[in-house]
């Protein structure tokens, strides 16, 4: 559905008087095509930056329903929408075409993985991360850095978040500073520790600019990572040029395990249980981390091979020593690997 008042010049007058990006960018920006990847807390901030800026189209894809307690932190959704039980791309298309109805906005109900990585990502100029878990983004850095294509990297905890823009060949990539994905339950999840939604507004912010630097062409891209803490009141940029001496196996020498099926894969529904196993990402996992971070959730039963507890309602998340995971209470997949990135930021 196209309405004139999306071709009034006046639109994007302020827009186009900020000189960098001009009459040209805005045309620029027109043609682009932007894939975001999950659409929650930070995938909602960049899509509403993008969609209203005039990006051509925007793909967003996701896997999940949204639910009250993601009302705090995710911008485009209201309690309307929880209550449809629409899915987060679904929902997120109405919102976001009622702002703009000149951009050509997809909603895809997907799982990134392997499989699914060229079609969701093949067609695009730049991808943002909107995502809550490693498997998605090493993904999407893997298949970015093969293709050449540039992505923004954000991520947003408590009241802490990092933007990382990576343009391939130029910047260092996601595993330049991530070697090796932490293990299921390493690291705190919003789900875990908790997030406040002026993190996730910043962090989407910061990632919406810098996706529209990269689809006008703009010069100042830099090779550094944002860290930033709003409690603290703390920004600061780290240099990632000495990474480039690292001699990191994907960005420069083409080694794509996540997208080779070397590391992650897919989930499976347990045969006659209503369960599904999630197979083991990066090394060995300290149970007693893993415990200790769910006991913030729910109450945790455990002992030295594996950690349990019931993470929502009629939902329990068991976590073995070997990395494996297996949700009880669903058969569906996206729904446990929505649970194990929840819990687990795995
Ligand atoms: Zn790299």
């Amino acid at each position: 559905m196209k309405s004139m008042s999306s071709y009034d010049p006046d639109r994007y007058s302020r827009q186009t008087r900020f000189a960098p990006l001009g009459t040209e960018g805005q045309a620029r920006l027109a043609a682009g095509r932007v894939a975001i990847v999950g659409c929650g807390a930070l995938g909602s901030v960049v899509a509403l930056a993008l969609v209203r800026a005039g990006v051509g189209r925007v793909r967003l894809v996701d896997r999940d329903v949204p639910e009250l307690s993601n009302l705090p932190r995710q911008m485009l959704f209201d309690e309307a929408d929880v209550a449809a039980g629409l899915p987060k791309a679904v929902a997120a298309a109405r919102h976001l075409e009622r702002i703009n109805s000149a951009c050509e906005i997809e909603p895809v109900v997907a799982d990134l993985t392997a499989a699914t990585a060229t079609r969701l990502l093949g067609d695009v100029d730049v991808v943002v991360d909107g995502s809550d878990n490693f498997e998605a983004r090493f993904l999407v850095n893997e298949y970015c850095c093969r293709e050449g294509i540039p992505w923004v990297h954000g991520g947003a905890i408590g009241a802490e978040g990092r933007v990382l823009t990576i343009v391939p060949g130029r910047t260092a990539c996601l595993r330049c500073l991530v070697p090796e994905p932490p293990a299921p339950g390493m690291l705190p999840t919003c789900d875990t520790a908790g997030i406040i939604g002026p993190a996730a507004l910043v962090v989407g912010a910061v990632e919406a600019a810098e996706a529209l630097k990269l689809l006008v062409g703009a010069a100042e891209i830099g090779n550094r990572l944002l860290v930033c803490d709003l409690w603290d009141g703390t920004w600061r940029t780290v240099d990632l040029a000495p990474l480039a001496l690292t001699g990191c196996p994907t960005c420069r020498a083409g080694d794509t395990p996540w997208l080779d099926g070397r590391l992650g894969g897919p989930a499976t529904a347990l045969c006659g249980r209503d369960a599904v196993q999630v197979p083991a990402v990066g090394a060995g996992v300290d149970l007693a981390r893993v415990a200790e971070r769910l006991a913030a959730v729910g109450r945790v039963k455990a002992n030295p091979w594996i950690v349990r507890a019931e993470v929502e309602a009629g939902i329990e998340l068991a976590v073995f020593a070997d990395g494996r995971a297996i949700v009880s209470g669903t058969r569906e997949e996206a729904k446990a690997r929505a649970i194990v990135s929840r819990y687990l930021g795995a």
